[in-house]
């Protein structure tokens, strides 16, 4: 098979690989627990696992590590394969760990009869006790020199059930003063009843990650087992099962650095915990940066991949920006969205010397081919609140008293009097209008452009803004359960043009000046248009976002 030109150092090793002779075919694995949703960090490890499969002409597989049978769900695993699908990727093969139970079962007793592992009476507390520290060599199990012959019965015993669930333990036999931790005897099995949500009650006792791994790479044909970082220090116990177990070729494990985003929890630990307490709407909230609350979201999955491409694959952590993610986003939308207008809160603005009209609109103004469109507007217009002003800061670019602004695709407008409810509240806007030619020849300069919503045609809208899950951390170590932002979600009752009612369902659209939107439906069937991203202007950070 052909080297390609490396653009990573994950490339590099496969090219050397390839080479050497070492191997035939790429074949990698995307390994998920089904315990939760992918979160985005997984969007980079598809990217490694099945991007760097289908650069080389290889393969890529699914696998489903279940070794962990308290945490994991069928729901979980049907929501993993939606939204790998979602993301573009295809899997070679569908596998799971428990599909392996017996091989792994088999290899623990060749272990056991080579002398390689032995069944351990310590409890899970007496174990991690006797393990020392960095600095201290662990003390060796009494029962570490117990015959092949013994630990071979006593493990079919715990096989057979007939200990309780700690009691016993099967652990590999290597060397308690490694500098290495994860060499110092490590549990390789243990006794758990529980049941599984694949083989149900047929096990009790269930290999542990770090020795179940390599074998299922193994017997999946795994060339290269692509991890992130923190298995760093678990690769020689990886690289210790294959050379114990004989295992040719030894699938080679290789780590990178995690994607780390600002401004967001990443781990499924957490995001599990935003769920159940209540803090989000679901697992698929357009707040959360799983992949289900970013398709809900109205991310496009380019955007994520653009996204990671981007972050690079490299071997050092460090922690990406969530603007950075967002002008990804943008970049895609500002492509793909159609432009339109809503405004979120409604100020109505009469026109005294219009009837209306039908003004053109483009479409999208970097793709005229896709032409115009008719608007039409009465003599009552909606505005933004934010766009009106009776005691203007310095700079105003919007409407004032006696001032000028444009509405877009219209024309000018100059506010003659401010109509108030009982209450102080502004009610209406009287404005005179020049269309621009009128403008232009009385030397009028509008002050800036607004968007504006026809009153008699316009939609009743809900509105969806949504800011950071997570504010900045004001000091080093802060938990995250002190940096959530509590108003990460906003609602406003506003009014958007018919278009944007008549779109289907998921449409992504640049609502002027507000940012890029997802038409959706609410629970009664009324028009919602939920932000996607902001817009880079400032217009909503000077509307106190
Ligand atoms: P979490 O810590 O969020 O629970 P995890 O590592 O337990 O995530 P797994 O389901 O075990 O999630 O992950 C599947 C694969 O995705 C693993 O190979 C893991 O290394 C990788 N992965 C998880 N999070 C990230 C991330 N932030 N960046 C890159 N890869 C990741
Ligand atoms: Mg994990």
């Amino acid at each position: 098979m052909k080297t390609i030109e490396a653009t990573n150092f994950i490339e590099q090793i496969i090219n050397e690989d390839i080479e050497a002779g070492r191997i035939q075919a790429v074949q990698t694995r995307f390994p998920p627990e089904p315990n939760g949703y992918l979160h985005i960090g997984h969007v980079k490890s598809m990217l490694v696992n099945f991007g760097t499969a289908e650069k080389y002409g290889g393969k890529c597989n699914l696998f489903f590590d279940d070794t962990n049978p308290s945490k994991e769900k069928t729901e979980f695993v049907d929501a993993i394969r939606r939204d790998i699908e979602w993301m573009g990727y295809h899997w070679a093969k569908e596998v799971y760990a428990s599909d392996y139970f017996d091989v792994i079962y088999d290899y623990a007793e060749k272990l056991i009869s080579d002398g390689k592992a032995f069944v351990c009476d310590l409890s899970p507390e007496e174990i991690s006790a006797t393990r020392g520290t960095l600095t201290e060599p662990g003390k060796e199990s009494p029962c570490r020199n117990r015959t092949p012959e013994e630990n071979l019965e006593l493990f079919r015993n715990m096989r057979a059930g007939k200990y309780a669930d700690g009691e016993k333990c099967l652990r590999a036999k290597i060397d308690m003063a490694s500098p290495n931790m994860n060499l110092r005897d490590p549990v390789i099995y243990r006794i758990l009843r529980c049941t599984h949500h694949r083989t149900g009650d047929k096990w009790c006792i269930y290999p542990m990650y770090d020795y179940a791994h390599p074998i299922c790479d193994y017997m999946q044909g795994v060339t290269h087992s692509l991890c992130t970082l923190e298995f760093e220090d678990h690769r020689p116990l990886y690289d210790w099962v294959g050379i114990h177990l004989g295992f040719d070729p030894k699938p080679r494990q290789i780590e990178f650095a995690r994607l780390c985003v600002t401004n967001t929890v990443m781990s499924k630990r957490y995001l599990k915990k935003l769920v159940e307490e209540g803090f989000v709407h679901g697992w698929d909230d357009p707040r959360m940066p799983t992949i289900a609350g970013l398709r809900n979201r109205g991310v496009p999955p380019e955007a994520l991949l653009d996204f990671c491409t981007r972050a690079g694959i490299v071997k050092a952590n460090s922690e990406c920006q969530y603007s950075y993610l967002e002008s990804c986003i943008r970049d895609n939308l500002n492509e793909n969205a159609e432009r339109a207008m809503a405004v979120a809160s409604p100020l109505l603005l009469t026109l005294k010397n219009c009837e209306g009209g039908e003004t053109e609109a483009a479409v999208h103004p970097l793709k005229p081919e896709l032409g115009t469109r008719k608007v039409r507007f009465g003599r009552a217009l909606y505005i933004d609140r934010a766009d009106f002003s009776d005691d203007p800061p310095p700079k105003y670019q919007r409407l004032r008293p006696d001032g000028y602004v444009r509405l877009k695709n219209i024309g000018i407008v100059r506010c003659d009097e401010v109509v108030r409810l009982g209450s102080g509240e502004i009610s209406e806007l009287k404005c005179t209008y020049f269309s621009e030619e009128e403008a232009a020849v009385a030397g009028i300069k509008a002050k800036g452009t607004v968007q504006w919503v026809d009153a008699e045609t316009g939609v009743d809208a809900e509105i969806r803004q949504y800011g950071c899950l997570l504010n900045d951390a004001e000091y080093p170590g802060q938990d995250f359960g002190e940096r959530m932002n509590r108003d990460s979600e906003r609602i406003f009752s506003g009014k958007a043009e018919p278009y944007l009612a008549e779109a289907a369902d998921g449409t992504p659209f640049q609502l002027m000046r507000m940012g890029y939107y997802k038409k959706c439906r609410g629970e009664g069937g009324g028009l919602v248009l939920s932000e996607i991203v902001s817009l880079k202007d400032s217009f909503n950070k000077s509307s106190g976002r």
